[in-house]
C-alpha cells in the first residue's frame, strides 16, 4: 500500500486495484468487492479489469469504507447496490424485501413450462416481496394475467415500482396469501413463503433480511399449511400450485398437498441438488 506525500487521510488504496486488494484482505469475496467498486464507480464491473491501474476518484475511499464494513458485517450486497439480478431481470430490493435467490429461478422456470398446459392463462404470486417471481413470469409470459400479493406495504411497494421501471404490468394487491382473492381462480399459483423455522441455527446469518419473509414457525410449515388448505378455492380444474420450501420439507409439503386434494404431486431439486419446489395439480372433476 503507498503512502502518498499530501494524502488528506493518510495512508489506503490509491489504485482500483489496490482497493480490490484491500477489499479481498478485509474479507470480501472477488465477485463482492468488484460489484461494490463498481457501483460506486458507477461503471460497469468489466471496466474495473482494464482500470487497474487507475487512480481511486478522490472522495470514494471513505463511502466505500463504509459499505465494505457494512457488507463485512453480513449486509446483503443486493442492500448496498439496491438491486439483484433474478431470471434476468435486473429488479431494485430494499431491506423490506428478501433478497431474491438464484435457486428460486427453478420455481420460475417450473411454471413457465406449465404455462401452455395451464387451464387458465392467469398465474398469482403469493406473497411476492419484491415481485421477482411474479416479474420474471409476466416477461416470459406475457399473454398469462399476473396477479401478485403481499401482506407487506413497503415490500409492495418495492415490487410496484420494479413493475413499473421494467415496464411488465402485474395487479398487485395487498393482504395475506389468498385474502385479497375472493372469488378468483387461476391456471397456475406459486410461492415462495416463509419457511424457515423458528430458532433455525441459520437464522442469525438472515438477520438483514426481513422476519415476515423467512420465519414460518415452529417447524417453518405455517405459511405453506395456510397456503394449501384454502388454494381449492382458487385453482380452476386442473391448475398447478407450485411451492418453494426448505431443502428438508418435501416430504412434508407433498403430504400437505395430497391431504387437501391435491394430485400429481412431484418435487425439483435446486442447482445444489436440494429438493426446493414441490407442486400438485387441483383435479379435473
Ligand atoms: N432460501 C432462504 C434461505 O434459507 C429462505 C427463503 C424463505 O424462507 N422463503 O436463505
Amino acid at each position: 500500500m503507498s503512502d502518498r506525500p499530501g494524502a488528506a487521510r493518510g495512508p489506503g488504496p490509491a489504485s482500483i486495484g489496490e482497493w480490490l486488494q484491500h477489499a479481498r484482505s478485509a474479507g470480501l469475496a472477488r465477485l463482492d468487492a468488484q460489484v461494490l467498486l463498481a457501483h460506486h464507480l458507477g461503471r460497469p464491473r468489466a471496466w474495473l479489469l482494464a482500470h487497474d491501474d487507475d487512480a481511486l476518484p478522490p472522495g470514494l475511499a471513505e463511502p466505500l469504507e463504509v459499505d465494505l464494513a457494512r457488507r463485512t458485517a453480513g449486509v446483503p450486497l443486493a442492500h448496498l447496490v439496491g438491486s439483484r439480478e433474478f431470471h434476468g431481470l435486473a429488479l431494485n430490493v430494499s431491506a423490506d424485501v428478501l433478497v431474491p435467490r438464484p435457486e428460486t429461478e427453478l420455481l420460475v422456470d417450473w411454471a413457465l413450462e406449465l404455462a401452455p398446459h395451464a387451464p387458465l392463462p392467469r398465474l398469482v404470486d403469493l406473497g411476492t416481496g419484491s415481485g421477482a417471481i411474479a416479474l420474471a413470469f409476466k416477461h416470459r409470459a406475457p399473454a398469462f394475467d399476473v396477479v401478485a400479493t403481499d401482506l407487506s406495504g413497503p415490500a409492495l411497494a418495492v415490487a410496484r415500482e420494479n413493475g413499473r421501471r421494467l415496464d411488465l404490468p402485474v395487479t398487485w394487491l395487498a393482504g395475506s396469501w389468498w385474502q385479497p382473492l375472493a372469488g378468483q381462480r387461476f391456471g397456475l399459483a406459486v410461492s415462495n413463503p416463509p419457511y424457515v423455522a423458528d430458532g433455525d441455527p441459520h437464522l442469525p446469518s438472515l438477520e438483514h433480511e426481513p422476519g415476515l419473509a423467512l420465519v414460518g414457525g415452529p417447524d417453518g410449515l405455517d405459511a405453506l399449511r395456510c397456503i394449501v388448505a384454502t388454494a381449492g378455492a382458487h385453482l380452476a380444474a386442473g391448475g398447478w400450485l407450485l411451492l418453494e420450501h426448505g431443502f428438508d420439507q418435501a416430504h412434508a409439503v407433498a403430504a400437505l398437498l395430497r391431504a387437501a386434494g391435491f394430485v400429481d404431486t412431484g418435487t425439483r431439486a435446486d442447482l445444489a441438488g436440494s429438493p426446493r419446489v414441490t407442486g400438485g395439480r387441483w383435479p379435473v372433476g
